[in-house]
């Protein structure tokens, strides 16, 4: 380590004064207690204040606060270690300016070793970052300014936004794109606030944002919105980075910022299309299985004014009643009924001619000046107290057969709403709102079809029950007479046997027609299903002598509650499908067993099975297995009946089959079904 040795006799510390005062270098000296207790010419010149004012801490106070702190530690931690120590910080000029000032402080000895305190030389070094004016060996001015002027050049005709601000927010640069994005030119703006392009919901940000460049944090690609001038508002991508001195202090911040308006916009058209494409999708699928003529209406209403983005649409549908009176039905979206209930239907007018006829689509970009408008009376336009339309778009549905089904109409309050692109959107909603209109008026048809059908059915059964069971009463009464013949009484047995199978039959018409109309009664009482079983078995075996049934019963009493004519039904009826469909067997299972609050019966047979894809519907009104069954009679009812039976029970009913080898039909029923019902 040097020692700068000072000597303390008088005349060598009166020669240091004068050299020290000569000197333009500014010097300072402090004892062993860290004051200072000397100061030349050239300090006191720079900082404007007398050797009172300065002596002891007093000339910190000329220090930059943000200097100050680091400053008073790396002297303290030097001058403990007895260190020479360099630093730059900025002092108050007595012009009031703060310069930057580079240090050098070394120890000083007497009399050899004895520490007698600092002797610091501090250099102006302010003119070496902005006038060439000073140089010294350590920069060069001419390479420094070039590269400050590249800088520049690059700030200046960089596509993005280059402003720099102080931590008080003060815009301190202002670049050319700044200028070009926000409209404000370098003049208006340096010295300005940055909340000058900040919108004023927003202004909270800047806070967030100094507060983080101040803890020496950069903000990266920040999204955000910003005012240029006029109030225009701009989204832009915000990068804000700390710019530090030379000692790493904080003193400003640099913004770089994109304007991303194209891509927002870019986002937005996209997101815009992904709703129209789930608008388009939703409304293609709701109407496809839709078959309410209504609902359909509406949806497609619903859908195609918020795809136009029309201030209303309406859907008119022309609709002929069963006496063939056409009639028109309407909806709504965007509009209450209210606002169009009293006008009454558009008549065939020129602006709604094309639309009706199905000629064509309408889309005027103002109604109002459309040479069509306006030629009747009494209105002569749109009716007092009408919706105002300006913009208008009409759009023909029409369905595949030509016929005109109705039409779409929208209107905007302002004028050129409609374009190409929406005429498109309605045209192809309108393709299928005609299909799913069809599909509707198809579906009606059937199902007004279907009500005849079981109209007449439940009448025919009616109709038919009466003589079917007058011929049988005469039938046995003739029966009972001794005096005819034995032929006689064989055709007579034979006769009654085909009207009891009639009299079935239209007891099973009948009960389908109760079922459809909800009007099968069922009569609760208690009773052994096994007995039912034994019964049925032995009446059905003696009908059917080509068939054996054997019982396989639970040992105990089956006791249920339930319907017990109508348990019998289902017995007698899966019992005759077993032997109906089993002609080349000779032997069927009847099968019963107590499952806890449950009871189950299997009717098992060895006959031609059934395919599995039918074991479904065989349960359905009217539905017979076609191929295998063909040359089997049957009217495709009595599964039909037996489920509702079961069903109404609370019970189940299911089938398991192997075509070729015979099926097992199965039904569990608890054992209270009428409290379970309840
Ligand atoms: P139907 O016997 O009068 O045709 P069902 O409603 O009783 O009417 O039965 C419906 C259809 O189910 C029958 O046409 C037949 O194809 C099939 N089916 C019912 N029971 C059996 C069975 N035990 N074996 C094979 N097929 C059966």
């Amino acid at each position: 380590m040097n020692h700068y040795p000072i000597h303390p006799a008088p005349f060598i510390e009166e020669q240091f004064r004068i050299v020290a005062n000569t000197l333009p270098v500014m010097i300072r000296l402090a004892g062993t207690d860290k004051r200072c207790n000397f100061f030349n010419t050239a300090w006191l010149r720079f900082t404007g204040c007398n050797p009172e004012q300065e002596k002891g801490n007093g000339w910190t106070e000329g220090i930059h606060p943000a200097d100050l702190q680091e400053y008073l530690a790396d002297y303290a931690a030097s001058f403990d270690k007895r260190e020479e120590f360099k630093i730059e910080y900025r002092l108050k000029h007595q012009n009031g300016a703060y310069r930057w000032i580079m240090e050098n402080s070394v120890p000083c000895y007497v009399e050899g070793d004895v520490f007698a305190g600092y002797i610091s030389s501090c250099v102006d070094i302010e003119d070496i970052f902005s006038n060439s004016r000073f140089q010294n060996e350590f920069i060069d001015t001419a390479d420094l300014q070039k590269d400050q002027a590249m800088l520049a050049a690059i700030i200046e005709s960089s596509e993005d936004v280059i402003v720099s601000k102080t931590l008080e927010g003060i815009i301190t640069s202002w670049n050319k794109s700044a200028e070009r994005v926000f409209g404000y030119t370098e003049e208006e703006t340096i010295g300005k606030h940055i909340s000058l392009i900040i919108p004023h919901d927003r202004i909270d940000e800047e806070r967030v944002i100094i507060e983080k460049i101040k803890n020496n944090e950069s903000i990266d690609h920040f999204e955000t919105i910003r005012m240029a001038k006029h109030g225009r508002l701009i989204p832009i991508s915000l990068t804000v980075s700390p710019i530090r001195d030379r000692n790493g202090h904080v003193i400003g911040a640099s913004k770089i910022a994109r304007d991303i308006s194209r891509a927002k916009e870019a986002e937005a058209q996209l997101q815009k299309y992904a709703e129209m494409q789930e608008i388009l999708n939703n409304v293609g699928r709701v109407i496809s299985t839709d078959l309410d003529v209504q609902g359909i209406l509406q949806k497609v209403t619903d859908a195609t004014t918020q795809l136009t983005g029309a201030s209303f649409g309406a859907f008119f549908h022309n609709v002929v009643n069963e006496k063939g009176e056409s009639y028109m039905l309407y909806t709504l979206s965007g509009a209450p009924r209210e606002a169009f209930e009293k006008f009454g239907m558009p008549r065939n007018t020129a602006v709604f001619e094309p639309t009706f006829s199905g000629t064509a689509i309408v889309r005027v970009d103002d109604i109002t000046k459309d040479p069509r408008y306006g030629h009747n009376a009494p209105n002569k336009g749109m009716p007092k107290g009408h919706l105002p339309v300006v913009s208008y778009l009409a759009v023909p549905v029409v369905s595949k057969t030509g016929e005109v089904i109705g039409g779409l109409f929208f209107g905007h309050t302002e004028p050129g709403k409609f374009t190409r692109e929406h005429e498109n959107l309605v045209a192809s909603v309108a393709a299928q709102a005609a299909a799913a209109l069809d599909n509707a008026k198809l579906y009606q048809e059937i199902k007004q079809l279907n009500s005849k059908k079981d109209e007449f059915i439940g009448m025919a059964s009616h109709e038919l029950k009466t003589p079917v069971t007058s011929i049988k009463g005469y039938l046995q009464i003739v029966r009972r007479d001794s005096a005819i013949e034995n032929k006689t009484r064989m055709f007579l047995d034979k006769t009654l046997q085909q009207v009891d199978k009639l009299s079935a039959l239209v007891a099973d018409l009948l009960d389908v027609s109760k079922i459809q109309s909800g009007k099968l009664p069922l009569v609760y009482s208690t009773f052994d299903v096994n007995t039912v079983l034994r019964d049925v078995s032995e009446m059905m075996g003696q009908s059917n002598p080509s068939h054996h049934i054997e019982l396989e019963l639970e040992d105990n009493p089956l006791i249920i509650d339930a319907d017990q004519q109508r348990i019998e039904q289902v017995i007698i009826n899966l019992v005759s499908n077993a032997i109906k469909y089993s002609p080349k067997a000779s032997r069927l299972i009847v099968k019963s067993l107590n499952k806890g609050d449950k009871i189950q019966v299997v009717i098992q047979d060895f006959g031609i099975g059934i395919e599995q894809a039918h074991f479904d519907r065989i349960f359905s009104r009217f539905y017979r297995v076609e191929n295998l069954a063909a040359h089997i009679s049957g009217l495709g009812i009595g599964l039909y009946i037996t489920q509702e039976i079961i069903t109404r029970h609370n019970g189940k009913l299911w089938v398991t089959s192997t075509p070729g080898e015979g099926s097992k039909f199965y039904f569990e029923l608890p054992k209270n079904a009428n409290a379970d019902m309840a």
